[in-house]
């Protein structure tokens, strides 16, 4: 036997399967059940991935019927198979993959089973768990202030409270210093590219997604700490051009709120704030 681990493309998590090796130059496909979906993943003597392919399930109960080729057990092609190009048919031990060119022409394909299968030590993704807590608003509000502000008190349930320090911890931003920011703007400012992203990231592996938070932290971070400077430096223009280079729309939004609330008010300690921003590389 030889371990497999891939990521599927449609869950987003990795899993790990034990497959019958197979012999040198030879490919062997292995088909892993997911909750509607089938997962057939290639791989070769050293279970290396050649290749992963997600097929949907399908379940009708009527339609033109063919045999697998396997086991005999009849598959129905549906009525109407607009917008499928191959559907995966799960028996006992092994899947029968219908790769469909029209109504009466078709491939068949078995693959069998791997049924040990396990997730590879699956961890929560924090972030999901944060969301399903207290919702994608309250979960980006939470995570600005002490991610992104740097604020070491906030307010939240115990729990959540717990996951936010775990995903502080795992980023590595404990110089994730005070920004100075007047916590009150954190009501006024736009969630939309913030919410958006937890929304992408939450259904990763926790892994993939702390890994993506803790790059994107560091980058508006970075973008409001210049915007600073160049603030107090007197060079509004240069401000105003760096925020205009940033393409993505929200972000542009998010950063431009956080800094014109800044310029409004609020001083940061500049000491810190310079420290802070050579420490960032
Ligand atoms: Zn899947
Ligand atoms: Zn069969």
């Amino acid at each position: 036997m030889v371990t497999i681990k891939f990521m599927c493309p449609l869950c987003k998590k990795i899993f790990k399967g034990e497959v019958p090796k197979v012999s040198l130059g030879e490919i062997g496909s292995a088909g892993f059940v997911h909750n509607n979906h089938v997962v057939i993943v290639d791989y070769d003597y050293h279970g290396v991935i050649r290749s992963i392919n997600a097929i949907n399930m399908c379940n009708v109960i009527d339609g033109d019927f063919i045999s697998c080729p396997y086991c005999n057990e009849p598959i129905r092609i549906p009525n109407d198979i607009e917008g499928y190009t191959e559907l995966a048919y799960v028996h006992k031990d092994h899947v029968a993959i219908v790769y469909l060119f029209d109504r009466k022409h078709y491939a068949i394909d078995v693959v069998n089973i791997v049924s040990e299968q396990e997730t590879a030590t699956q961890k929560e993704n924090p972030i999901d768990s944060i969301i399903n807590k207290v919702g994608l608003n309250l979960a980006s509000n939470l995570l600005i202030r002490r991610i992104i502000f740097g604020k070491s008190d906030i307010d939240a349930p115990k729990e959540v409270l717990r996951l936010i320090n775990k995903i502080v911890k795992e980023l590595d931003i404990s110089k994730n210093v005070d920004l100075g920011i007047d916590i009150s703007i954190a009501e006024r400012i736009s969630y939309t590219f913030f919410e958006k992203f937890l929304d992408k990231i939450r259904k990763l592996s926790k892994d993939i997604a702390l890994y993506k938070l803790g790059n994107l932290v560091k980058l508006i971070r970075k973008y409001i700490l210049l915007l600073d400077h160049f603030h107090r430096e007197g060079m509004n223009e240069l401000a105003e051009e760096f925020i205009n280079q940033i393409t993505n729309e929200d972000l542009r939004t998010f950063v431009h709120q956080i800094y014109s609330q800044l310029s409004a008010g609020e001083k940061m300690q500049k000491e810190t704030q310079l420290n802070f921003m050579v420490n960032m590389n």
